[in-house]
C-alpha cells in the first residue's frame, strides 16, 4: 500500500466527512471503500503522482492545527471536522482551499466511478445507439525495442501528437526515410476500457496530476502515447480566425489550403442532432432565446456513437485522433514510429544538430531498461514533444535560446466549469462530450463548449461546494446537470523551466485581464443556461450561492472575487518556442527552423506565437504541416 497508516486515516477521515452514510444517496464513501480504492490505485501510480497526494494528505491534516480547532483533522471528532471543512472553502488561505479540491476531485472521482454509485446517480455509460467500427480505419504497426540501437534516417521526429504525426506523414509522403520517436505506448481502442480513474492513469502524464504553480493553481492534463494529447482530446476542431492569424502576420489564404486537406484525412463536421446529447441541446435553447452566436461544434471523427467519453480514449477509434489517421498514413508511406523511446537530448556537432539520443522505456513500469540507451542520426531533427517539453529539452542543453524566450509566453488557456442545474432529466453524459459551441464574445477571449465529463470527474468536480447531506443532494440531481467549460485566451503570463534533477516546472499566474474575461465567461455561461430553463447555476465560485434569476448575475462579476477564487483547469499549453521573423524575439522561423541551430526545426504547439483563441488542435496541424511541406522542398 502506498499510503502510511496515518495518511491512509486521513484521506478516510476526509473522504467520511465529505460523503457519510445516509442522505439523497443511501451509501456513504466508507461503504465503497474510496480510501482502499485511491491507496491500492497509487500502488500502480507513477513515484510523482505517490508523492503528490502524499504530499496533500499531510498539508491537509496539518492545517486545521493552525485553526481554532488546533488539532491535526483526522483527530477532530465528526463535528469539528464538518466545521473545518465549511471553514476551508471558504478560507482566505488559498492554499487550504485548493488542497481541499484536489483532495476532494480524486475522493469524488472513485466515488461516482464505483459500479455500485453509478446506478444510483442515473450514470449509464452504455452507447445509446450502437454502430460498427469504421472498417477503413488501417492498423497502426509500431516497434517496441526491448533495448539499445542504432539508426541513419533523413529526419528523425520527437513526438506523434498533433504536430509530429502530421509533419511525418509530410516528409515520408514526400519520399524521405522518416523515424518518429515516442516516449509513450501504442493505445487503441481495445485499451479504451475500464474506470476513469484507470484511464487517467494509463493514457495521462503524471496519471493525470500535473499542475502549474502560481495563483491560481491550475491543472494541466497532457496525453502521453502514439498520437499524443489526440488520443485522449475531445476532438473539437476549429480554424484559427482570420482576426487571429491576421494578428501573428499570417495569411488566412495561404493556410486555407492546409486546413481544408486536415478537414478532408480527419473527417471534420458539425456534430449532428442524432448525437448531440442533451448537454448540447440546452445551450443551443439558451443560446437561441438570448440571439447569441454560437452552433455545433465541428469534430475529427467518423462513426461517433456518442458515448461522451472522448476524454478518456474512444472505445470505437471514431475519434479521429493521429493514432488512427495521419500515424497509419505516414507508416504506408515508409515512416517507423518506434515507441517506449524518450529523446534525452540533441546531438549538435559544429554548431548544426545531426540527431538524438535517449532512453528505451520498460512499457510496465516506465523505467529506463538496461542497455536501453538508442541512437538516432538524422541531418534534420523535428521537435514535436509539445509546449511543454520541447522548450524543456532545449533547456537542459541550453540550445536556441539567444532570444531568451524559450519556455516563455505560456499560454495555457485557462476555463472553468459551470453547472446548470434544470427541473427534469437530461442525462447530460449521453451524446458527444464536447457538442456545442457560443461564440458572441469569442473577440473579448471568451469561448463557452458545451462539455460533459463522466459525473463527478474532472478537477472541477472538486469545485462543487458542500458536503454531507448537500453534497448527496448534488450528486443525485447530476441526472439533471448540464455542464460547460470556458476557454480563455490568455496573455501568456506562464513560464516552464527544466530543474535539476531532470525535472521542470511550470509557473502560472493569471493575468488581471484573464481573471476578468473568466468571471465574464462564468456570467455569459450562466445566462444562458438561465435562459435555456435551468433552475439553478452553480459558478464554482467559494462561497456563492446558486443563481437562479438574471439579476443575481452581476453578482459573479461585481468586484468580489479575484484569481485566487478561481477553479481552473486547461488543456491547450503553447507558445513556449514561438514563431516569429525576428530572430532576437522568436526561437523558429516561419518554417519552423530553430533561428541558432540549423538542421533543428519545431513542428508543435510550442511555435504558436499567441492565443489560437479556439482549441488548437488544428492550427498545430496546419502550421506543422507547411513546415514539413517547405523541409521537403528543400531536400527535394
Ligand atoms: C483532455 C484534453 C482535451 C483536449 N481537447 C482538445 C480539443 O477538443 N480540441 C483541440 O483542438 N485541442 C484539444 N486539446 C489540446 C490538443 O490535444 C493539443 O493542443 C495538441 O495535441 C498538442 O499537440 P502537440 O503536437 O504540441 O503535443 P502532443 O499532442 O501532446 O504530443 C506530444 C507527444 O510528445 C511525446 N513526448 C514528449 N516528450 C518526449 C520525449 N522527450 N521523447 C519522446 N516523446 C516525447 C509525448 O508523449 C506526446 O505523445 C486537448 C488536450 C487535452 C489534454
Ligand atoms: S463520443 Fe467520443 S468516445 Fe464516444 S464514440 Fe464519439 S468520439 Fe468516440
Amino acid at each position: 500500500m502506498s499510503l502510511t497508516t496515518a495518511r491512509r486515516a486521513t484521506l478516510a477521515a476526509l473522504a467520511d466527512s465529505l460523503l457519510p452514510r445516509g442522505g439523497a444517496l443511501e451509501p456513504g464513501a466508507s461503504d465503497v471503500n474510496v480510501a482502499g480504492q485511491l491507496d491500492s490505485y497509487l500502488d500502480r501510480c507513477a513515484p510523482g503522482t505517490r508523492r503528490t497526494v502524499n504530499f496533500m494528505l499531510t498539508a491537509f491534516n496539518l492545517s486545521s492545527i493552525a485553526s481554532r480547532h488546533l488539532r491535526p483533522f483526522r483527530m477532530l471528532g465528526a463535528p469539528a471536522r464538518e466545521a473545518y471543512l465549511v471553514a476551508c472553502e471558504t478560507s482566505k488561505i488559498r492554499q487550504r482551499r485548493e488542497t481541499l479540491i484536489a483532495l476532494k476531485a480524486l475522493i469524488l472521482m472513485f466515488f461516482c466511478s464505483d459500479d455500485r454509485i453509478k446506478p444510483l446517480i442515473g450514470y449509464d455509460a452504455q452507447p445509446f445507439k450502437k454502430v460498427e467500427r469504421d472498417p477503413g480505419i488501417i492498423e497502426l504497426k509500431v516497434e517496441q525495442p526491448e533495448s539499445g540501437f542504432y539508426e541513419a534516417v533523413d529526419v528523425v521526429i520527437v513526438g506523434s501528437g498533433a504536430g509530429g504525426s502530421v509533419a511525418a506523414k509530410e516528409l515520408a509522403e514526400a519520399g524521405l526515410k522518416v523515424i518518429v520517436l515516442e516516449e509513450g505506448e501504442h493505445f487503441d481502442r481495445r485499451d479504451f476500457t475500464g474506470s476513469p480513474p484507470e484511464r487517467l492513469r494509463r493514457f495521462y502524464r503524471g496519471n493525470g496530476l500535473t499542475f502549474t504553480i502560481g495563483v491560481p493553481t491550475i491543472s494541466l492534463p497532457i496525453g502521453r502515447g502514439v498520437g499524443g494529447s489526440t488520443l485522449i482530446n475531445s476532438g473539437t476542431c476549429f480554424r484559427t480566425p482570420d482576426f487571429v492569424l491576421d494578428s501573428w502576420g499570417m495569411n488566412a489564404d495561404e493556410l486555407g489550403p492546409q486546413f481544408a486537406a486536415i478537414e478532408a484525412a480527419l473527417n471534420i463536421g458539425p456534430v449532428g442532432a442524432d448525437i448531440m446529447g442533451a448537454n448540447g441541446e440546452v445551450m443551443d435553447k439558451g443560446r437561441r432565446e438570448l440571439g447569441y452566436s454560437g452552433g455545433p461544434i465541428r469534430r475529427n471523427a467518423r462513426g461517433c456513437h456518442g458515448s461522451g467519453v472522448c476524454a478518456f480514449g474512444c472505445p470505437l477509434d471514431a475519434k479521429l485522433g493521429m493514432h488512427v489517421t495521419y500515424l497509419p498514413l505516414a507508416a504506408k508511406a515508409g515512416a517507423r514510429i518506434i515507441t517506449g523511446c524518450r529523446v534525452d537530448c540533441i546531438m549538435v556537432e559544429s554548431g548544426r544538430a545531426v540527431g538524438v539520443r535517449g532512453s528505451t522505456l520498460d512499457p510496465e513500469t516506465g523505467a529506463m531498461q538496461r542497455d536501453g540507451r538508442f541512437e538516432v542520426s538524422a541531418p534534420h531533427v523535428v521537435l514535436a514533444a509539445g509546449a511543454i517539453y520541447t522548450p524543456v529539452l532545449l533547456q537542459r542543453q541550453r540550445l536556441a535560446n539567444s532570444s531568451r524566450q524559450v519556455g516563455r509566453n505560456l499560454r495555457i488557456h485557462p476555463g472553468c466549469g459551470v453547472l446548470g442545474v434544470f427541473d427534469h432529466d437530461l442525462h447530460a453524459w449521453k451524446g458527444v462530450m464536447q457538442s456545442y459551441y457560443v461564440d458572441e464574445k469569442l473577440r473579448d477571449g471568451i469561448l463557452v463548449e458545451a462539455t460533459y465529463p463522466p459525473p463527478g470527474v474532472g478537477y472541477s468536480a472538486g469545485g462543487v461546494g458542500g458536503k454531507g447531506s448537500d453534497l448527496k443532494d448534488f450528486l443525485a440531481r447530476y441526472p439533471q446537470t448540464a455542464a460547460a467549460g470556458l476557454i480563455i485566451s490568455d496573455t501568456g503570463t506562464g513560464r516552464v523551466r527544466a530543474t535539476p534533477g531532470g525535472g521542470l516546472l511550470i509557473t502560472y499566474d493569471m493575468h488581471a485581464d484573464d481573471v476578468r474575461k473568466t468571471l465574464e465567461g462564468i456570467r455569459l455561461t450562466s445566462e444562458i443556461y438561465l435562459a435555456a430553463g435551468a433552475q439553478e447555476v452553480h459558478t464554482l465560485l467559494p462561497g456563492m450561492p446558486a443563481v437562479r434569476k438574471r439579476e443575481e448575475l452581476s453578482w459573479i462579476t461585481d468586484g468580489k472575487w479575484g484569481a485566487a477564487d478561481l477553479k481552473l483547469s486547461a488543456y491547450h499549453p503553447m507558445g513556449t518556442c514561438r514563431m516569429g521573423s525576428d530572430s532576437r524575439s522568436s526561437v523558429v522561423d516561419e518554417h519552423g527552423r530553430v533561428h541558432d541551430v540549423p538542421g533543428l526545426l519545431i513542428m508543435d504547439a510550442s511555435v504558436l506565437p499567441g492565443s489560437t483563441y479556439v482549441n488548437p488542435q488544428i492550427t498545430i496541424m496546419a502550421l506543422a504541416a507547411r513546415s514539413a511541406q517547405h523541409l521537403a522542398s528543400e531536400l527535394s
